[in-house]
C-alpha cells in the first residue's frame, strides 16, 4: 500500500523491455539495422507516450525519470527566459524535485512565489491571477500532490496563466496513467511524468514540452532528442516506458481507476470509522484514485510504519525522524496541521493489484496497532517533549 512511492514494473512491459537489452542492443543513432530496430522502439513508445496525453510524439522528450523532467522544465524556462523577468510562481506543497529547482534559482537571483493551499491542499487560481506580474516568465503547479493525493484545478488555473502569457508547468507524476489527461484541455505547455509511478521502469520519464516553447537544455553532448535532451537513449527503459503507457491507457478506456476508488473509499471509511481521534488528510473527492492519508492523534508516524512492516503491510508517512529530532512534512504544514497532529500521519496509497481482502486486512490490523502505540506513547498531550 505504498503505490505513490514506486509501483512493480508490469510483466509485459519487463516482457517488452528484454530484447533491448540482448538481441536488439543497437544504438538508435548508429546508421546499421541494429541501430534501427532500436531507433524504432524509441519512436513507437514516444506516440505511446503523446497519445496517453494527448500530445504530438515530437513534444515529447525522454529524461532519466520525474525529477530530471521537473528540473528540466523549470531551469530550462528560467534560463531561457530571463531576459523577459525573473518570477516564477509555485505552491508550498510541490515535490521537492520542483520546490528544490525553485530554491537553487531563487539563490542565481529568481524571485520565487510560493503560494498557499487552504485546509484541502487546493490551489486557487484567483491567487494565482493576483500573484502574476510582467516580470513573472513560469507558473509550474503540481496535478496531484503525491501524500495527501489532492488533485489540483489545472485547467482552471491554466485560463489565468495562459491570459497572461506565462509558461506553465505541471507535476503529473501522480497523475499520468492514473486518470485521463489531455495537455490540450488542460492547458499546459509542460507536463512531467515518470514511468516507475505507472507500472514502467524505475529511472526514465518524459517531458511533454509544447511546440515553440522556449526552454534551455539542462544535459549537452550529442543531438539526441531533437537537441533536447543529450545522452544515447535508455531504449529498454524508454520501451517499457511506451508499453506502461500503452496499458495504462486500456485501463482508463476500461474505467479500471473506479475499481481503485471503490477499495480506497473502503478503506477511508473503515480506517476513520474504527479509529477514533482520526482525519483524513486531502479533499474527500478531488483526490488521486488510490490515495488515502490519515492523520492519528498522540501518536509517531514512524511507529506506525515499523508496525504496520512487521504485519506484512507497507506504508508511508509525512514524519521523518532524521538525526533525532522530527521533521513534519511541508504539505500537511502548509494544509494547516500542527506539527504534533502532522507527526502522526499514514499514507495509504493503492495500485491496481491491490485486493478487497487486503483492504480487509488493513481496516482489520490498524485500530489494534494504534490502541497499542498510543498506550505506550510517554508523549500523549506532552508533544513537546518530543523534540
Ligand atoms: C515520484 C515523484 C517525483 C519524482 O519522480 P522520479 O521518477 O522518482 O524522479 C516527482 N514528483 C512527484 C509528484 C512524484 O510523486
Amino acid at each position: 500500500m505504498d503505490h505513490a512511492a514506486t509501483t512493480s514494473t508490469d510483466v509485459e512491459v519487463v516482457k517488452v523491455m528484454e530484447p533491448y537489452f540482448t538481441l536488439k542492443y543497437g544504438n538508435p543513432n548508429s546508421i546499421h539495422s541494429f541501430g534501427q530496430e532500436a531507433r524504432k522502439a524509441v519512436e513507437e513508445a514516444r506516440e505511446k507516450i503523446a497519445h496517453l496525453i494527448g500530445a504530438n510524439p515530437s513534444e515529447i522528450v525522454f529524461t532519466a525519470g520525474g525529477t530530471e523532467a521537473d528540473n528540466y522544465a523549470i531551469k530550462g524556462i528560467a534560463w531561457a527566459n530571463q531576459k523577459k523577468g525573473n518570477h516564477i510562481i509555485t505552491s508550498k506543497i510541490e515535490h521537492h524535485a520542483v520546490l528544490h529547482s525553485c530554491q537553487f534559482l531563487e539563490k542565481q537571483g529568481f524571485r520565487i512565489t510560493y503560494l498557499p493551499v487552504d485546509k484541502y491542499g487546493l490551489i486557487d487560481s484567483e491567487d494565482v491571477k493576483k500573484a502574476i506580474t510582467g516580470k513573472t516568465i513560469l507558473v509550474t503547479i503540481m496535478h496531484a500532490n503525491n501524500e495527501i493525493g489532492t488533485i489540483e484545478p489545472i485547467k482552471e488555473i491554466s485560463k489565468v496563466v495562459k491570459k497572461a502569457g506565462v509558461y506553465f508547468h505541471t507535476d503529473s507524476v501522480q497523475t499520468t496513467g492514473h486518470i485521463p489527461i489531455d495537455v490540450n484541455d488542460l492547458g499546459v505547455d509542460m507536463l512531467s511524468m515518470s514511468g516507475h509511478k505507472f507500472y514502467g521502469p524505475n529511472g526514465v520519464g518524459a517531458l511533454y514540452l509544447r511546440k515553440g516553447t522556449r526552454i534551455v537544455n539542462l544535459i549537452g553532448g550529442g543531438a539526441q532528442e531533437k537537441n533536447r535532451r543529450a545522452g544515447t537513449e535508455n531504449v529498454a527503459g524508454i520501451a517499457g516506458l511506451g508499453k506502461a503507457a500503452e496499458l495504462a491507457e486500456k485501463r482508463l478506456v476500461q474505467g479500471k481507476e473506479v475499481e481503485v476508488i471503490k477499495l480506497r473509499d473502503k478503506l477511508i471509511k473503515g480506517i476513520t470509522e474504527k479509529i477514533d481521534h482520526t482525519y483524513l488528510n486531502g479533499h474527500p473527492t478531488k483526490r488521486l484514485p488510490g490515495n488515502a492519508n490519515f492523520c492519528f492523534e498522540f501518536i509517531e508516524g514512524e511507529s506506525m510504519l515499523l508496525s504496520l512492516d512487521m504485519e506484512g503491510v507497507a506504508a508511508s508517512s509525512g514524519s521523518a525522524c532524521t538525526s533525532g529530532s522530527l521533521t513534519a512534512s511541508h504539505v500537511l504544514l502548509a494544509i494547516g496541521l500542527p506539527p504534533e497532529i502532522a507527526h502522526g500521519s499514514l499514507r495509504l496509497t493503492l495500485g491496481k493489484d491491490n485486493t478487497e481482502e487486503e483492504i480487509d486486512y488493513a481496516i482489520d490490523i490498524l485500530p489494534g496497532i494504534i490502541e497499542k502505540l498510543r498506550a505506550l506513547s510517554p508523549f500523549q498531550g506532552n508533544w513537546e517533549g518530543l523534540n
